[in-house]
């Protein structure tokens, strides 16, 4: 415990000395994501902003690839694509991102908070009890020992695009067991709804930056996590291709929360309905 901890802790430290340069640089802690969680939804997989423009808004985040070409990790600056066959590369900064959500993380408090013997679903739970208000955003970075990790990714697609809830049946699940890694993920507030997922949305990658993915679920053994709470956002939308046609007036709440779930979990609700 000490040891992982003290991991985390030194890791926190690396991250924070930049964040604190930044917060006196740019004002407001900010948020910056690129297109809509809707129109990655509806199959708007065409990547526009290259991901060296992306990094000038952000040193950690999440998000995806040109023709939904894997997962993306942004962490300490440097942005991990984890690709359907579990290969984690690091991204050339030419390739581009249809939807990605970053940010400059410096962590509101120095002290990580000390997690051990968590589920996925009561990490979010604690986080939630933590949050100051729900209706900020936050960037949280986690760390820890892990029993189990599940994760997914995406495969690369080819116009004419489907929507993402077709994607996700073919979708690759991997499973990590006594792994150590980092939680990467962000809380968007219940209004974002359309805009960004609302609630927890975390990308996992390991200790050695070998693998990772889109959490599913996981079992922490122990850890600490680190909150950053966002009081700006800034959406940058796409100015060209299917964004400025695709139709973004349904509500896609149903649809995401089958893309964003377990597909077992999500199954078993559905069928309760
Ligand atoms: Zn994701």
């Amino acid at each position: 415990m000490i040891r992982i901890f003290g991991i985390g802790l030194a890791a926190g430290l690396a991250l924070l000395a930049p964040g604190c340069a930044h917060r006196a640089a740019r004002g407001p802690d900010l948020v910056t994501q690129y297109s809509v969680i809707d129109a990655l939804l509806a199959g708007d997989y065409d990547g526009r902003l290259p991901c060296s423009e992306l990094r000038r808004h952000g040193d950690f985040g999440i998000g995806t690839f040109d023709k939904l070409d894997g997962e993306m990790t942004l962490l300490g600056g440097a942005v991990y694509a984890i690709r359907a066959d579990g290969r984690v590369e690091k991204a050339p900064g030419a390739e581009t991102t249809p939807f990605a959500t970053v940010a400059f993380f410096h962590p509101d408090q120095y002290e990580g908070r000390p997690l051990s013997g968590l589920t996925y679903a009561a990490f979010q739970e604690d986080l939630s009890r933590q949050l100051p208000t729900p209706n900020h955003f936050y960037a949280v970075w986690a760390y820890g020992r892990f029993h189990r990790v599940t994760t997914r990714s995406v495969p690369r697609q080819a116009p004419p695009y489907v929507p993402l809830a077709e994607v996700t049946k073919n979708q690759s699940v991997f499973e990590f067991t006594d792994v150590e890694g980092n939680l990467v993920g962000f809380w968007s507030p219940p209004f974002a709804k359309g805009v960004n997922v609302p609630g927890w949305h975390f990308h996992f990658l390991t200790r050695e930056r070998t693998g990772g993915g889109h959490v599913l679920d996981f079992e922490l053994r122990d850890g600490a996590a680190w909150l950053d709470g966002k009081s700006a956002v800034t959406v940058l939308l796409p100015d060209a291709g299917d964004f400025l046609r695709t139709d973004l007036a349904p509500d896609r709440a149903e649809e995401l929360r089958r893309v964003e779930t377990d597909p077992l979990k999500a199954g078993a609700s559905a069928g309760d309905r």
